[in-house]
C-alpha cells in the first residue's frame, strides 16, 4: 500500500480551541530548525519571554512557556507548588476546576472542593468560608474563564482573598490570556498557566507560565523534590533562567517556539489592549445576532467571556447534525457542551485570529440558514444584519 502526505481541510476554527492560527505563524514554524543551544536561538527566547511578561502583565522572572499543552502548565504549576500533606482550596465551576482537583490529588495533597454552579462565576463568600474553616491551606486554585461554559470569575477579588488567609494562588488563563483583561502583577497572582491555542491563536503544545517572588520561593524551599522530573522548575530554571549557563535539560520544541515567538510579535503590534477591546466587539456583534434569532445565552451578561459565547440550543434541535452539517458543508467547528452541558448549548469560541467580523458574520448565516433547515423555531433572516449594525 501507499502511504500520501496529509493534506487536512481549510477549517474556520470558532469552538473552544485550537483557534485559527494565523498564517504568520505557520509561516514562521517552517523556517530553518537550528540547535536549542544555538546563541541565535537563545536570543529569541530572550526576546519571547519579554514579550511574554508584556502579555501577562508582569515582571515575574520566573516567565517562560513550558514545552507541552496547557495542561501541561497546569501540571507544572502544582507539582511544584504543592507538597504531599499540603491542603489546597480548589474552586469549581466546571470541567476544568475538576482537573485541578485530580492534579492536588496526586501530589499527594488534600483538596478542599468550593462548587459553583456551571456558568456561574467563583463565589469569593465561599472560598473565604472555605479559608476560614481550613486555617492550614495553603493554596487556592481557580480557574479564570471557564472555557466549558464561557464564565469568567473575579481573579483580583479572589486572590485577594487567598492571600488574607496566607495562602499562594494558581490561577488558570488558558482562555484568558490575549483575549479578556488580565494583570498578573496588578492582581497579585502567584503561579499563572496558559495555553497557545486559545486567543493567541498559535499552534497547541505550548503552555506559557509565570510565578511571582513569594511562588518562587517557595518552589526553591520545598522539603521534598517535585515528583516530576522534567516539570522541576529548579531544574527548568537553569534552561530559561536571565544570566544561567543554558545548561541543557530537555530539546526544546524548536519550531513551535518559533511560531510562539511570532504569536506574541503579532499581539504585541495589535497591542494587548486593542486585543481585548477587538473580543469584545466581536462578541457584541455576534451576541446581537444571536439574539435577534431568538435564541439565548446560557451565563449572565455580567461574567460573560467574550472569547467563549455558550448559546443555548433551541428545543427540538438535533444539535449534534446542526454541528456536522457546518463542519461538512461550511468547513466550520463550533464546539458541543461538555459533561452536564451536553445537548444543552454550543460553545462558539471567538479566539485569537478567528475573532473577525468576518466570521462573526459567516457564523451566524450559517447557523441561520442549518437551524432554519432544520425547521428550528428561529426568528430566520435578522442575525446578520443585528451584527452588522454593532459593527457599523
Ligand atoms: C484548553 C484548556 C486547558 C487545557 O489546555 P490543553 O492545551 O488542551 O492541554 C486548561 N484549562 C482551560 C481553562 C482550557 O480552556
Amino acid at each position: 500500500m501507499a502511504f500520501s502526505s496529509f493534506h487536512p481541510p481549510q477549517r474556520t476554527l470558532m469552538g473552544p480551541g485550537p483557534s485559527d492560527v494565523n498564517p504568520r505563524i505557520l509561516e514562521a514554524m517552517s523556517r530553518p530548525t537550528i540547535g536549542h543551544l544555538d546563541p541565535v536561538f537563545v536570543g529569541m527566547m530572550d526576546e519571547t519571554k519579554v514579550m511574554l511578561q508584556k502579555a501577562f502583565m508582569t515582571k515575574n522572572e520566573l516567565t517562560m512557556p513550558v514545552s507541552a499543552p496547557g495542561s501541561a502548565g497546569m501540571e507544572t504549576c502544582f507539582v511544584n507548588m504543592v507538597e504531599p500533606g499540603d491542603t489546597v482550596i480548589v474552586c469549581s465551576n466546571g470541567v476544568f476546576g475538576g482537573r485541578m482537583k485530580e492534579n492536588v490529588t496526586r501530589c499527594g495533597a488534600t483538596a478542599i472542593m468550593v462548587e459553583d454552579d456551571w456558568g456561574k462565576p467563583v463565589d469569593p463568600q465561599k472560598l473565604e468560608d472555605a479559608l476560614k474553616t481550613n486555617p492550614n491551606a495553603s493554596t487556592v486554585a481557580f480557574v479564570h474563564a471557564e472555557t466549558s461554559t464561557g464564565a469568567v470569575s473575579d481573579a483580583k477579588t479572589l486572590v485577594e482573598i487567598a492571600h488574607k488567609y496566607d495562602c499562594l494562588t494558581i490561577v488558570d488563563a488558558v482562555t484568558s490570556l490575549a483575549g479578556s483583561p488580565l494583570k498578573v502583577d496588578e492582581w497579585n497572582i502567584d503561579a499563572i498557566y496558559s495555553g497557545t491555542q486559545k486567543c493567541l491563536s498559535c499552534t497547541p503544545g505550548i503552555s506559557p507560565v509565570s510565578f511571582s517572588k513569594a511562588a518562587t520561593t517557595r518552589i526553591q524551599n520545598r522539603k521534598t523534590p517535585v515528583q516530576s522530573w522534567f516539570m522541576d522548575l529548579n531544574l527548568v530554571m537553569a534552561y530559561w533562567g536571565a544570566g544561567t549557563q543554558r545548561a541543557y535539560h530537555h530539546t526544546a520544541p524548536i519550531n513551535s517556539l518559533y511560531a510562539f515567538h511570532e504569536s506574541l510579535v503579532v499581539l504585541h503590534e495589535e497591542g494587548l489592549e486593542n486585543s481585548w477591546a477587538r473580543h469584545a466587539k466581536n462578541h457584541d456583534g455576534l451576541k446581537a445576532g444571536f439574539e435577534a434569532m431568538g435564541l439565548g445565552f446560557f451565563v449572565d451578561e455580567a461574567s460573560r467571556l467574550p472569547q467563549l459565547n455558550a448559546v443555548n440550543i433551541p428545543e427540538g434541535v438535533d444539535e449534534a447534525a446542526l454541528r456536522s452539517t457546518l463542519l461538512n458543508s461550511y468547513n466550520l467547528e463550533i464546539g458541543a457542551g461538555l459533561g452536564p452541558m451536553a445537548g444543552k448549548i454550543w460553545r462558539i469560541g471567538l479566539m485569537g485570529h478567528a475573532s473577525s467580523e468576518t466570521n462573526v458574520l459567516f457564523c451566524l448565516g450559517a447557523m441561520d440558514a442549518v437551524l432554519s433547515d432544520m425547521g428550528a423555531k428561529i426568528d430566520s433572516g435578522k442575525a446578520v444584519s443585528a451584527a452588522m449594525k454593532v459593527f457599523a
